[in-house]
């Protein structure tokens, strides 16, 4: 689904290196998770992969299905089924909730040869999608995540997944800030979209989201590298200890 190899990533505007050689294989239907601590290069992954400026990709290569993605502009990476749930979801002042959903699925439709979706259907996609997700018919006619709390604009990230349905679904700290009933709710719609085709990498800073969203492989990043690998244990060993001890023994 992913494939990312030795991935060297440095600052456009300064001669900062970030990504020191990023290897990552995500299978198709397999749940990924990275911890890290903060300032490891877990956001800097996630904004190079869906082609956010700013970065400059000195090594390596990152593919979906085989695709490179790394010329890609970001609509198409959209496009081609990648999606990134930010850790700060953006304001989009002037351009309601609604119209905004609509514009993506269609433009991501049109991408791929397909029509347009009724405006009859679009409705009842929405209504299910925001129903499950506990969103209010009001928060959909809003501005895109104005005014919305900090727990409303990740339940807003997890229903644009929900309507767009990637392929390969990228959370980046959705779980930061939610209280313990929004984060059952986010997982509930993270887990809802786990699927034989699908594939997801969930950034967490905390092994709580990953008792409800259970992971088939974490790593631990660390100063821009994947330190170590292993399975849900490895996130259970970071509760307990901290990422001291795992850092220690990689160094
Ligand atoms: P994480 O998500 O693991 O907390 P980030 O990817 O946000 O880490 O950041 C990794 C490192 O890169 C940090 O040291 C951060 O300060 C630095 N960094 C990322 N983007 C920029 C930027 N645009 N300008 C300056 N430093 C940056
Ligand atoms: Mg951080
Ligand atoms: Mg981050």
């Amino acid at each position: 689904m992913l494939d990312i190899k030795g991935l060297k990533v440095k600052l456009e505007e300064e001669d900062k290196q970030i990504l020191k050689g990023v290897d990552l294989h995500v299978e198709a239907g397999k749940v990924h998770a990275i911890m890290g601590p903060n300032g490891s290069g877990k956001s800097t992954l996630s904004y190079v992969l869906s082609g956010r400026e700013g970065y400059e990709v000195t090594e390596g290569s990152a593919s979906l299905l085989g695709e490179d993605i790394l010329d890609m502009e970001p609509e198409e990476r959209a496009a081609a089924g990648l999606f990134l749930a930010f850790q700060y979801p953006v304001e989009i002042p002037g351009v309601g909730n609604m119209t905004f959903l609509r514009t993506a699925l269609n433009s991501q439709r049109k991408a791929r040869g397909q029509e347009e979706i009724s405006s009859a259907d679009f409705l009842k996609l929405i209504r299910e999608k925001a129903k499950n997700l506990q969103i209010e018919p009001e928060m959909l006619k809003r501005a895109v995540n104005v005014g919305f709390s900090g727990g409303e604009k990740k339940r807003n990230e997890i229903l644009q997944m929900a309507v767009l349905e990637p392929k390969m679904c990228i959370l980046d700290e959705t779980d930061s800030g939610l209280d313990v009933d929004a984060m059952k709710l986010v997982s509930d719609g993270v887990n809802a979209l786990r699927d034989e085709g699908r594939g997801f990498l969930v950034i967490t800073h905390y092994q709580r989201l990953l008792n409800h969203i259970k992971p088939d492989v974490v790593h631990i990043m660390s100063d821009g590298r994947i330190v170590k690998t292993g399975g849900p244990e490895l996130a259970l060993e970071v509760e307990e200890n901290g990422y001291g001890d795992i850092l220690n023994e990689v160094a």
